[in-house]
């Protein structure tokens, strides 16, 4: 039996095809013609795993006549349910419910030109994330982490009548569970929260998650600086002060498993407080060998390596697994 021939004629594009046993393509025209022929043509039948495809391209004018063609081939032969839109700019196929295959024109496309109001509802649809924090400096560096992602970022700020988590955990991960899952029960929002202090082996891994209130319920960083210094006065050598600042980060959903991740940032606590960035502990925190105590890092350098920027990293590359699973639950 011989195969079906099918073909499509305009003034401009002119294609013939037929089925056989692997994928060819012959082609009139110069080399531009064929590389765009050939793109397209290898692109959408690697998409749809199909073989066996064979066409010649007389004259070529227009790729979405080209795309029409072979969808229409396919769609004969194996009756799925594939159709081809445009949307501006791009010509998408659509299998079902499903995306297939995304052709974009030769300089991209501005985002919001492609997602149009979808940007700007994200919100609406679950694509933000809050940050159980209203320190808004913290709120500033997960939001440049989740925008890779095409998440909005939000903090306690915008629900003013969310009642105050108390961090009576032993953990690092008690506290930032505690934050995180209280806050999207009570929101129904997906919502990441962090714990993080200084560790200090010398002293069994003090102030830990008393980082904060190291000296007491009025502590200031001033006077739990000048506490750690006089714990650890007769502690001479430095390969004896090491200290280790981490990082828990907790990301929490309704009735989901919530993901866990978490960093250490190695270093040595200084005999007496240098620099004047950052926070915290950061004027005794020796970075490393490098002599430099992170509050001589600018902050830039510090979110680069920082034991929050090594957490976010790590939650960063589990959190689209993370997002399927859920996904699946809901
Ligand atoms: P929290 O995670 O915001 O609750 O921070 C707990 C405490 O750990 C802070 O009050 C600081 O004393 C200390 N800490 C956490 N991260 C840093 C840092 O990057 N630099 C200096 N101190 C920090």
């Amino acid at each position: 039996m011989t195969e079906k021939i099918y073909e499509y004629r305009d003034e401009k594009n002119w294609f013939i095809g037929t089925w056989a046993g692997f994928n060819y393509f012959t082609c009139f025209g110069d080399d531009q013609v064929f590389e765009a022929v050939q793109k397209d043509f290898h692109h959408l039948l690697d998409q749809l795993q199909e073989s066996g495809l064979q066409i010649h391209v007389v004259s070529y004018q227009s790729r979405f006549r080209l795309l029409s063609f072979l969808i229409q081939i396919i769609k004969d032969k194996t009756q799925r349910p594939l159709e081809l839109r445009q949307q501006a700019g791009a010509t998408l196929v659509v299998e079902g419910d499903k995306l297939v295959a995304v052709y974009l024109p030769e300089k991209g496309l501005p985002l919001t030109d492609f997602f149009g109001q979808t940007v700007e509802t994200a919100s609406d649809l679950g694509d933000s994330i809050l940050i159980a924090t209203k320190n808004e400096g913290k709120t500033k560096e997960f939001r440049q982490f989740f925008a890779q992602l095409g998440y909005k970022v939000e903090n306690l700020n915008a629900y003013p009548d969310l009642p105050d988590v108390a961090e009576t955990g032993l953990t690092f991960e008690e506290n930032a569970r505690l934050k995180a899952e209280t806050i999207a029960e009570l929101t129904g929002k997906m919502v990441l929260a962090d714990d993080s202090g200084l560790k200090v082996d010398v002293l069994g891994g003090m102030p830990g998650v008393w980082s904060a209130r190291f000296s007491g319920p009025d502590a200031t960083d001033a006077s739990n600086n000048a506490k750690l210094l006089h714990e650890l006065a007769m502690v001479f050598e430095q390969k004896d002060r090491s200290a280790q600042f981490h990082c828990t980060l907790v990301m929490a959903a309704p009735g989901a498993q919530s993901l866990v991740v978490e960093a250490d940032w190695e270093g040595y606590i200084a005999t007496a407080p240098q620099g004047e960035n950052g926070f915290g502990y950061d004027p005794l925190f020796l970075v490393g060998e490098s002599g430099k105590t992170s509050a001589e890092l600018s902050l830039e350098e510090k979110n680069k390596i920082s034991h929050r920027a090594k957490a976010l990293e790590k939650l960063v590359e589990a959190f689209p697994s993370w997002q399927e699973e859920l996904a699946k639950q809901s």
